[in-house]
């Protein structure tokens, strides 16, 4: 079958199983597969919304973690079969998934517990979104239909027991059964029972969760089902059974933190499976009384049940707080922020948004809300990808010194990283910020020029140490700011919408800026010793310069003897979609280039490369060792973080995305008088919005407004520029058409209702 199917030939092995038929096929070269036989043909939408699930689930985090489906020869991935009895079958095919199920082993270590609360909040924050009519079912084992099984009272025969399963019921009745329309509910799992977990036990960080089999139990329930459901297989046969649930919940919680209702009714929820484990075992054993097995897999849960009714029945509330405790709400964390940071740090949203987690283009908030984030280009390459993650934990498994060892990955990164540079850029500075590659930028600049006078763009920003604050005009001339610096000079930022000059000539008359300003220093009686521009320029509003303005710019600072540094902090990393560097995009080459928040995907990893010749000038006896800076586990990072963006092809893709975001963003400023500018290159952009189109009046407001309105509907951007009035997108690269798409939608309509 599985060949006549699947086109898959192997020896087969029928495995144990309760409902449907499995066989393990092992065609003979490695791979495992298993052939799953559902005898009748009724539960199709059932076993639709499994294969709907899976499919779903193969394409999250959890990818390889969770039985992937193998399509049929047709495509399908459901076969129905008849047999020479002349029954109908459904047959479908998954990959075997490798480890041990948690029952087989004997220790138990409380990280495991952890691992898996951990796990199965990220299974369940992944079917958050999902549903499916085959999910909308009603089994007995549904913990909401937990009274339906008092009728199965009676079939208990020791009076005792009949007793404790009755208490129970009657607590479930009276706490739990008022309170569940107020819980949370989505599809889940629903049996994360000790057989159906698999644990890795070889890995380097000792035993994990390897995957979760099983989803013939799955439904639309109460998501705190969940966690409830494992903890009761846990805390079987131990003498001290809280621990273990409280393992699991801490798990849980941290990833998909529990509401106080779904806390207050955990204890219950947990007891309530225990019952249905007993009045289904008894249901069974009028069908089947001489099974003996059936006796002695209840005894433990008999033991439970009587151990937790025993115990003080707060217990159970006391464990689940012990396992939420050291979490926070969000007003609490805004009143700690207030008490013990410093004040100048401001948070996003008038309600500011509980960020506990973020996969690929994704953040998920407290609730398990998700969100697209099209602002942060730290995670290049997608938060949390699960690439750059491995890379780093195996390394900080093994060595993190610096960099007065040798070390392999040094020595790969450096050759990596400098060879994606034109030359003669190929002497790199391994830091950790991108306020420390500038500053190294303007002590390479003035030990190889002997100066220190330096052009600046307006509104530039290039980091928050003295040594630059003192030439960010953003930063510098803002609110608290001093001023320039005496020796920092500055341009008008080549702003080709709202900037002094416009049209055709405006970047000869832009770069003749920077010529003035050489000419200027000279009138002091000094010489121009560096220019330090950013290639697309950010905190300025995403503003591209026009084409020719590097040019002119780098030619009169180079005549003068001056030397160009390109801050590519937030524009490197193939983000600009045609060139790997912005700096391309302009037909130069600079002679010192800054790189940071892409590198590390939010390692705090950063760089500065350079010639030989100015690195030679900077070799004046004196060491320059930065403790952190290129240590192994940082070149893990960038390495993996360099061969994620190859492999994925994330240049490519920054342009293609870039384009249909840019295309779709000039349909809405044809359709909106708000949208006064749409400017960007790849997925660098920039939306300016103006109440009126002739004046160019900013539109700050309705910008804040507009940002406000796209959060709730789950879009995470925000503003920039000089008068606050520009939409900054710069989402990680891998970013999809139909994050775009929507994205377009939403701002449309929201754009739509903004009154100027
Ligand atoms: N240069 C530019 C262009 C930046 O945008 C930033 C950070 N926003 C920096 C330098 C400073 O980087 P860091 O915050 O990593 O020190």
């Amino acid at each position: 079958m599985a060949d006549a199917c699947f086109g898959i030939r192997g020896t087969a092995r029928e495995l144990p199983a309760e409902l449907d038929r499995n066989f393990l096929i092992e065609p003979g070269d490695g791979r495992r597969f298993v052939l799953k036989v559902t005898p009748g043909v009724r539960d199709f939408e059932e076993l639709d919304a499994q294969v709907a699930a899976l499919e779903l689930l193969a394409r999250s985090e959890l990818a390889g973690r969770v039985p992937a489906i193998v399509p049929a020869a047709g495509g399908e991935f459901l076969v129905r079969r008849e047999m020479a009895d002349g029954s109908e079958h459904w047959v479908r095919m998954v990959h075997y998934l490798e480890g041990l199920p948690l029952a087989h082993l004997s220790v138990r270590p409380t990280s495991l517990f952890e691992d898996i609360g951990g796990w199965l909040a990220r299974l369940d924050l992944a079917l958050a979104d999902f549903d499916h009519p085959g999910a909308r079912r009603r089994i007995p084992w549904d913990v909401r239909r937990m009274l339906e099984l008092a009728d199965s009272l009676d079939l208990v025969e020791d009076h005792d027991r009949r007793e404790l399963v009755a208490a129970h019921l009657e607590r479930f009745e009276r706490l739990v059964a008022p309170r569940l329309t107020e819980l949370a509910s989505s599809v889940i799992h629903n049996d994360a029972n000790d057989h159906n977990l698999l644990v890795d036990s070889r890995g380097a960080g000792g035993m994990r969760l390897s995957g979760v089999i099983d989803f013939g139990d799955m439904i639309h329930t109460v998501t705190v089902a969940e966690p409830a459901i494992a903890a009761a297989y846990l805390m079987l046969g131990r003498e001290d059974p809280w621990p273990a649930a409280s393992a699991l919940i801490a798990g849980y919680h941290a990833v998909r933190p529990l509401s106080s209702v779904e806390r207050g009714v955990l204890p219950d929820l947990i007891s309530a499976r225990l019952c249905a484990s007993v009045l289904m075992s008894a249901r069974s054993r009028v069908r089947e009384p001489d099974n003996e097995y059936l006796l002695i897999s209840e005894q433990p849960v008999w033991d439970l049940l009587e151990k937790l009714k025993m115990s003080d029945s707060d217990d159970g509330r006391r464990a689940v707080d012990t396992a939420c405790s050291g979490v926070h709400s969000a007003q609490e964390i805004i009143a700690i922020r207030r008490r013990h940071l410093g004040h100048n740090l401001s948070v996003s949203y008038r309600a500011p948004l509980k960020i506990v987690r973020g996969q690929g283009q994704y953040l998920f908030d407290d609730h398990g809300r998700r969100y697209l984030d099209l602002v942060n280009n730290v995670c290049h390459v997608g938060h949390c990808h699960p690439h750059v993650v491995a890379a780093g934990q195996r390394q900080m498994a093994i060595l993190n010194t610096n960099t007065r060892y040798l070390h392999d990955l040094l020595a790969e990164y450096v050759l990596r990283l400098t060879a994606a540079f034109p030359d003669p850029l190929s002497v790199c500075f391994l830091v950790c910020t991108g306020t420390e590659a500038n500053d190294l930028a303007l002590r390479l600049a003035r030990a190889h020029t002997g100066r220190r006078d330096i052009i600046v763009i307006d509104h530039a920003y290039h980091g928050h140490s003295p040594s630059l604050v003192e030439i960010s005009p953003y930063k510098c001339e803002g609110p608290g700011g001093e001023g320039l610096a005496p020796h920092a000079h500055k341009v008008s930022l080549p702003d080709p919408y709202r900037g002094p000059h416009r049209g055709k000539d405006a970047y000869r008359l832009y770069a003749a800026e920077v010529e003035r300003a050489v000419e200027d220093i000279a009138a002091k009686g000094r010489r121009v010793g560096a220019f330090m521009a950013e290639s697309l320029i950010g905190c300025g509003g995403q503003v591209v310069p026009p084409d020719g303005y590097l040019r002119g710019a780098y030619g009169a600072v180079r005549d003068a003897g001056g030397v160009c540094i390109a801050d590519e902090v937030q524009v490197g990393f193939g983000r600009v979609g045609s060139h790997s560097w912005a700096f391309e995009s302009q037909g130069v080459v600079p002679d010192i280039v800054t790189l940071g928040k892409p590198i590390g995907n939010g390692h705090p990893l950063a760089a500065v490369i350079t010639t030989p010749e100015i690195a030679a000038s900077f070799d004046t006896g004196m060491e320059y060792f930065n403790t952190f800076g290129g240590n192994p586990v940082s070149c893990a990072i960038g390495l993996a973080v360099l061969e994620v963006i190859e492999r994925e092809r994330l240049q490519a893709r920054a342009l293609e995305m870039g384009d249909r975001l840019l295309a779709g963003l000039r349909e809405v400023q044809h359709r909106h008088d708000l949208v006064g500018d749409v400017r960007g290159l790849g997925l660098f952009i920039g939306v300016e919005l103006v109440t009126d189109r002739e004046s160019q009046a900013p539109a700050a407001d309705e910008a804040a407004d507009i940002i406000e309105r796209l959060k709730d509907r789950g879009f995470l951007l925000s503003t920039d520029g000089p008068l606050h009035n520009v939409l900054k997108i710069k989402p990680p690269m891998v970013l999809g058409a139909d994050d775009v798409d929507g994205f377009l939608t939403h701002l449309d309509e929201i754009v739509a209702r903004v009154k100027t």
